[in-house]
């Protein structure tokens, strides 16, 4: 597929990726768009232009502040409008050639939050990470709990505080428990991120239905970056017998281009081999995870970025499939703009661990940075940012960047 528009190579948005996003700029409401290079196209507008008229797609689909009517309108459809698109950036004669002021610079619009996520879970898939944590909180010798390789565990998070690549975060305040001593309130002194990937529900169950291995990414629109912040001292004393709460819910960030899917099939790659062998409604077939590069950079104040993790996707226990079949294996039911978080992904090595609870071996190891100076966690006014992309035979399908700067606490 070769472009009339002059796309960089390196760029994450190549015509292989077509995401999908939702934009406004001073003289428009939010509408629904795609990213090609580092240009926006606003599909309410190419759409009044009779563009996906034969498809059975209508304008006000993508007059809308959220993806969600449009991935409602269901997988036929959205993945037929993605081809469209693709047609029309490599036909010269296309609609969109003709109306080359459809493609807006991406500097000259605002990039919100693509969907109303109405309900939020964030699973603990990444072995690594898991083992990590389970030496740092509890026993460094039995590290894994022993549901752990039989289920993927998670846990319901909080919705209402998912926000968009960009939003500052203030530094949550809670209740901590210092080693010797009563509890004590104050803004939290071990703030971290999380780096995970998130899928996003594409078609909904009724209630007591379940979700097949084999039906799951039926109902997997696409996915985004996702930056579980986390408040690691909070967490500690909360989290005991019920999982995490405050230390979680204060906010989560994601990028905000959701790559679907589709785009992302050439990159499948095995999952690890998962011993001992799982109950028959977790088994699965076919390639399920992912060959998805990522990394996290830390950028102080007025100061450049550092690299501090690299990690990638492939590297997960379980995969999505398995994880929307064991959650909707009791009944439960999905939908649409619903958000499954992977777990934090960290890798075997120091240099990907997804989290600088790990980073820094629970604060006893100092992260160096670039211009001088380290961090054991995150302190006030750093941002974390998260980057990810796909690239196989000279194919690149990225998803850009999430970015959160930390302020003081309100
Ligand atoms: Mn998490």
């Amino acid at each position: 597929m070769k472009s009339w528009l002059d796309i960089d190579p390196a760029s994450d948005f190549s015509i292989h990726n077509i995401p999908f996003g939702i934009i406004s700029n001073a003289s428009s409401n939010k509408h629904v768009a795609t990213r090609i290079g580092d240009s926006v196209i606003d599909l309410y507008a190419l759409s009044k232009l009779d563009a996906f008229a034969t498809l059975g797609v209508l304008p006000d689909v993508f007059n809308s502040n959220f993806l969600n009517d449009f991935i409602g309108e269901g997988k036929v459809k959205t993945s037929a409008v993605r081809k469209k698109i693709q047609e029309m950036l490599t036909d010269e004669k296309s609609i969109l050639k003709q109306h080359s002021e459809l493609l807006i610079d991406i500097a000259d619009v605002q990039v919100h939050l693509p969907v109303k996520v109405n309900d939020y879970t964030d699973f603990y898939s990444s072995i690594e990470h898991a083992t990590n944590l389970g030496k740092l909180f509890r026993d460094p010798e039995n590290a894994l709990l022993p549901n752990w390789r039989h289920l993927p565990v998670g846990y319901h998070g909080r919705a209402s505080s998912i926000v968009e690549s960009g939003v500052n975060i203030h530094r949550p305040k809670g209740q901590t428990k210092p080693v010797d001593g009563p509890p004590v309130f104050g803004p939290c002194k071990l703030l971290d991120f999380e780096l995970e990937v998130g899928f996003i529900i594409g078609k909904e169950t009724k209630l007591s239905d379940s979700i097949s291995t084999a039906d799951a990414e039926d109902h997997i629109f696409g996915l985004v970056l996702f930056n579980d912040w986390s408040a690691r001292d909070i967490q500690k004393w909360e989290y005991v017998p019920l999982g995490p709460f405050l230390g979680k819910s204060f906010a989560s960030s994601i990028s905000p281009w959701v790559v679907t899917l589709e785009a992302l099939d050439n990159f499948r790659v095995a999952g690890p081999t998962q011993e001992p062998e799982v109950l028959p409604y977790l088994k699965y077939e076919g390639l399920r995870n992912i060959d998805l590069h990522l990394e996290v950079s830390l950028e102080p104040e007025h100061a450049v970025e550092t690299l501090i993790s690299v990690s990638n996707f492939k590297y997960m226990y379980w995969n999505m499939s398995q994880q929307l079949a064991h959650h909707t294996v009791n009944g439960c039911n999905v939908q649409i703009g619903d958000m499954m978080a992977s777990g934090t992904i960290s890798g075997k090595d120091e240099k990907s661990f997804g989290s600088m609870l790990e980073m820094s071996y629970g604060g006893k190891k100092t992260i160096p940075l670039k211009e001088g100076g380290e961090r054991k966690f995150i302190q006030d006014y750093d941002s974390i940012i998260m980057r990810g992309h796909c690239e196989k035979d000279g194919i690149r399908v990225g998803f850009g960047e999430v970015r959160g700067q930390v302020l003081p606490a309100k």
